[in-house]
């Protein structure tokens, strides 16, 4: 296992590798890895000679300062899990000055209205500091695969369209959501919860699961308005929003079509700590 903390170092490494020919799978990650991220892993290491990881709490997808202070750094911890998964993965945990050097700001990227909807609205910003980090980490690594998780669908879709956008030479993988035993989806955030808290926000993946159901018979906007019923009646939770949306453009379903493919996105609070998740509703 080798660690990397600067990108001159780690370059030098890759170029080896890409000049012996090997492929590279990349897996970015925010650190406090659970079994979602180690899915991510293992899928890129049936795919590729040399897989790379990067542990990096990037501050400028944060909107929000306190999320960003409390968000859970545990890199030792982070190393073991990575070291028993496969000892020869490769593990970039640069500085944010190794990335940023003074100017911690984003670039501004136009994903096609993409970044406007849901997370893009309630996140101002999140994705300009998301399309920064992930380009700059395919400019580092240059890998021929990247992996990302579909419990941040639009995040995925947003990767997609900088790749196309830019004509990056690197093909963009999405794996599909790892859940704890009682639905809910992983999530680094999950270690903030209290265990009482815990144990609750299964509501959340059970309400997506009811609203799969309800949306073979009604409209988009009678299902929103039940999932909007259910939190109502849970004082604990502060549903931020649910929407019903096209998969590939993410535009709200207005009207159902039986062409596109639809899915269901949730964002709501529970003590204070916000959680997504989603479900195709195909
Ligand atoms: P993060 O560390 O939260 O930035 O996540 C790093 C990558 O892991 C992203 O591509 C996420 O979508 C993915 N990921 C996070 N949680 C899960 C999960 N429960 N199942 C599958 N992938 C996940």
């Amino acid at each position: 296992m080798v660690i990397f903390t600067e990108q001159n170092v780690l370059s030098s490494h890759l170029s080896l590798l890409t000049n012996d020919n090997k492929t590279i799978g990349f897996v970015p990650t925010m650190g406090a890895l659970h079994e979602g991220h180690l899915s991510l892993m293992k899928e890129a290491l049936k795919e590729n000679d040399s897989v790379i990881v990067s542990i990096f709490v990037n501050p400028t997808q944060f909107n929000n300062k306190e999320d960003l202070e409390k968000y859970p750094r545990t890199l030792a911890s982070d190393i073991e899990k990575i070291k028993m998964l496969h000892k020869d993965i490769l593990i970039y945990a640069p500085s944010v000055e190794d990335i940023y050097l003074k100017d911690i700001v984003s670039e501004h990227f136009n994903y096609d209205g993409l970044e406007t909807k849901m997370e893009g609205k309630h996140r101002t910003g999140h994705f300009d500091g998301v399309g920064t980090i992930i380009k700059r980490f395919f400019e580092i690594i240059q890998p021929q695969k990247a992996y990302f998780g579909e419990k941040d669908f639009q995040q995925l879709q947003i990767v997609k369209k900088l790749v196309a956008k830019h004509n990056l030479p690197v093909c963009i993988i999405g794996c599909p959501i790892f859940r704890e035993k009682n639905g809910l989806a992983m999530s680094s955030r999950n270690e903030r919860l209290s265990p009482k808290a815990r144990e609750k926000a299964a509501i959340i993946y059970q309400t997506l699961l009811a609203a799969k159901t309800q949306f073979q018979t009604k409209s988009a906007k009678e299902v929103t308005q039940i999932v909007s019923n259910v939190f109502e009646k849970h004082p604990d939770f502060n549903l931020e929003y649910f929407e019903i949306a096209d998969e590939e453009t993410l535009s709200t379903c207005v009207r159902k079509s039986k062409t596109k493919k639809y899915r269901g996105f949730i964002a709501v609070y529970i003590e204070n700590i916000r959680l997504i998740d989603n479900i195709s509703l195909y």
